[in-house]
């Protein structure tokens, strides 16, 4: 274990300017903190953060991130507080711990690494500030590193989760050297037999000489010198996970492999990479398909290489990676490389794609501290991640609500669900989710779909739900009115009426069904006549005339046989279905009224007086017997009046006093005319009924100023 003044001295060496109180008082706190408890080993707990922070050395991190490194557990284990780290050691070290006891909690919730995608977004979006990430990746390997002192059972969910998880974590993040470690311990772990046998068969061909490996570097070294190119040559056997992995990928035995060492030079700028790799090319033959420049073209996390595989010295297959040290050292260390080198105030290029917010966040800010403190982890902050019941992460773009989830999850769920259990407190459907929530929603099979959701709804899936479950539900009123339409015109004029009739013109309306029929003429897009007349295209239709007048002479004040369900404002309409006034005769509760179906448009409702109606006389199937239902006492409608007043000074003022006396509220007021002596307005209200409006007649005609009024008709 790290001793105190060694852990000190190593942050020095690279940091002259360190916290050095700060890190000695770090150090004894956690040690004082996690007091007698023991790891697995047998050893103090403490040697734990103690590590964590040597590892964060090597990445040559800020002295902030490793003094997190050292209180990273005690939040979580002991009886430490945020708080308390606050006043001990400020706001950034605090915040830094409160993130990774965070993170341990989301840890817990996952129960198994199915979604390990989701996952790692999870952690990616948690980890605010991008230092909460590289001590997580410490706090891993250090645990990995010592993962033999674990109980079987446990080693190899951690070892699983490890490769799934933290191991890509750390590649995207571009740290090479943490990846290989962790895949490698959690390889040996996984899969023993394999690791041993890899193990046994590199040893073998290592007592038989077969190492070629110093022969080879010796060799390169040579072939660049006498190219005139600077460089460095090392080589390797490769790793036996790495080994591993290509048997699996090729489908071949560990004897069919043959390039089972890599070698790399390390050379002084872009130029001679290329240099180098005319060397290597010109000299020894090159294995097909093995060639890939990485410089000109880097992987996503900003890996830059040239590899190339070539029947090299020695007449041995082996890969050969070019690259310059500062791309090797990017390629190791990742986002911990570019803190390096700011650090060394060299700044490199921008050759990380999706970390380019970092990289000008890097170039703007004026010293590492500001760059690491504005480095937020902004590739995730779209999306949120949330935990269902079971443990399983489901992500959503952010702002999403409860009815995304539940939608998410399954549309059935989306489609019933009445509430939601957001970390089992019941919330608001419409209440926006947060990362790491656990999501329990509530269902009932009452339910449906609100068109209510879709103002907060976010996710498409969930909207497209909604829609679609509002278009089914208005194509079954269409239905419903359609078949009453025709109905009734069928039987008006005697004739046979039944689905049978209706089978032989499906064609002629390009239905599909006698259903669709019912829904285009209650749409309005055919009429009821069409149909009547592709059904019997020899019967002459009666005086149009007549229809209207024995409709009118049936119609009102008595109740509609219909609608006993819900209360309705108007009754003898379907239900739900769309209703709007028309505003040529404002009609009013208690005025006598009739529906007319409008193309589309659901039903206008007129008054029976409205001249608007003449318009309609040919198209009798299109009316529709309607009256006012109790509903509409409450609702507000809109009265017009043709009022002349006096041109007098405040008329116009007390005619709205009188007005608003009678509880009547002017919305909309019009002067028409105005002459020496008269004032003619067009004035709308808003009353209860006809009752009100009368009743403000009444007294504006009571009024001296008002020389004349009564409802405006057009
Ligand atoms: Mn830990």
């Amino acid at each position: 274990m790290l001793r105190q003044y060694e852990l000190v001295e190593l942050v020095k060496s690279y940091d002259p300017d360190a916290d050095e109180d700060a890190l000695n008082r770090a150090y004894v706190y956690a040690m004082k903190k996690h007091g007698a408890q023991l790891r697995t080993s047998g050893d103090p707990y403490y040697s734990h953060p103690v590590e964590v922070a040597g590892i964060l050395t090597q990445f040559k991190l800020d002295s902030t991130s490793i003094i997190a490194g050292l209180l990273h557990d005690t939040v979580e284990d002991t009886d430490a507080t945020v708080e308390e780290i606050r006043e001990l050691f400020g706001s950034q070290v605090a915040q830094l711990v409160d993130g990774l006891t965070k993170l341990a909690m989301i840890e817990l919730k996952s129960k198994d690494t199915k979604q390990a995608e989701n996952f790692r977004k999870l952690l990616l979006a948690m980890s605010e500030d991008i230092r909460v990430l590289l001590i997580k990746l410490a706090d891993r390997l250090h645990n990995m590193r010592t993962l033999h002192f674990c109980p079987p059972e446990k080693r190899a969910r951690i070892a699983r989760e490890t490769l799934d998880i933290y191991a890509p974590l750390a590649e995207r993040i571009g740290m090479q050297e943490i990846k290989t470690e962790l895949e490698e311990i959690a390889f040996r772990e996984l899969h023993k037999e394999a690791y041993e046998s890899i193990t046994a068969r590199l040893n073998f061909l290592r007592e038989q000489g077969s190492n070629l490996v110093p022969a080879i570097i010796k060799q390169l070294e040579k072939d660049m010198a006498e190219g005139g190119v600077k460089a460095t040559v090392s080589g390797r056997e490769k790793s036996p996970y790495s080994i591993w992995r290509k048997m699996q990928k090729k489908n071949a035995s560990f004897e069919q492999l043959s390039d089972i060492m890599a070698f790399r030079i390390i050379v002084d700028d872009v130029a001679a990479c290329y240099q180098a790799l005319g060397i290597v090319h010109s000299k020894y033959h090159m294995v097909p398909r093995r060639f890939k420049d990485y410089i000109s073209t880097p992987k996503p996390n900003g890996y830059k290489s040239i590899h190339t595989g070539v029947i090299g010295p020695e007449n041995t297959r082996i890969e050969i990676q070019i690259r310059t040290q500062e791309m090797h050292e990017v390629n190791e260390k990742g986002v911990a490389a570019h803190w390096a080198y700011k650090q060394g105030e060299k700044v490199v290029g921008k050759n990380f794609r999706w970390i380019q917010e970092l990289l000008e966040i890097l170039e703007e800010a004026s010293n590492p501290e500001e760059f690491l403190e504005n480095t937020k982890l902004e590739m995730y902050n779209d999306q949120v991640f949330c935990f269902t019941p079971k443990g399983d992460l489901i992500g959503l773009p952010v702002n999403s609500t409860p009815v995304d989830f539940a939608y998410a999850v399954h549309s059935k769920v989306g489609n019933t669900c009445v509430g939601a259990k957001i970390n089992g407190e019941i919330k608001p459907l419409r209440t926006v989710l947060q990362n790491g929530d656990q999501v329990e929603i509530l269902t009932s099979k009452a339910q449906h779909p609100s068109p209510e959701w879709d103002r907060f709804v976010v996710t498409g899936k969930a909207k497209a739900a909604i829609r679609r479950y509002v278009r089914a539900n208005k194509r079954e009123q269409f239905v419903a009115l359609g078949e009453q339409m025709l109905e009734r015109t069928f039987k008006g004029e005697n004739l046979e009426f039944n689905d049978k009739v209706l089978v032989g013109v499906l064609p002629n309306f390009e239905a599909e069904s006698v259903e669709d029929i019912y829904a285009k003429v209650g749409e309005g897009l055919i009429t009821a006549w069409d149909v009547m007349r592709a059904v019997y295209p020899s019967y002459k239709q009666s005086k149009l005339g007549k229809v209207v007048k024995s409709f009118k002479a049936r119609s009102f004040g008595k109740s509609e046989k219909k609608s006993k369900s819900e209360p309705v404002k108007i009754k003898g309409l379907i239900p739900g279905m769309a209703v709007h006034f028309a505003g040529c005769c404002h009609p009013l509760p208690g005025d006598r009224i009739v529906g007319i179906v409008t193309t589309g448009k659901g039903v206008a409702v007129h008054s029976i007086d409205c001249k608007a109606l003449e318009k309609y006389a040919s198209e009798p199937e299109r009316w529709l017997d309607i009256s006012w239902g109790e509903g509409a006492i409450n609702e507000v409608h809109i009265g017009r009046l043709k009022v002349i007043l006096a041109n007098e000074p405040g008329a116009l003022g007390d005619l709205s006093n009188l007005i608003a006396r009678h509880e009547g509220n002017i919305a909309n007021l019009n002067i028409t005319n105005r002459t020496l002596s008269y004032f003619e307005l067009i004035v709308d209200i808003e009353v209860r009924d006809l009752k009100h409006l009368t009743d403000i007649i009444a007294a504006l005609r009571a009024s001296k100023v008002v020389s004349y009024v009564a409802r405006a008709s057009q």
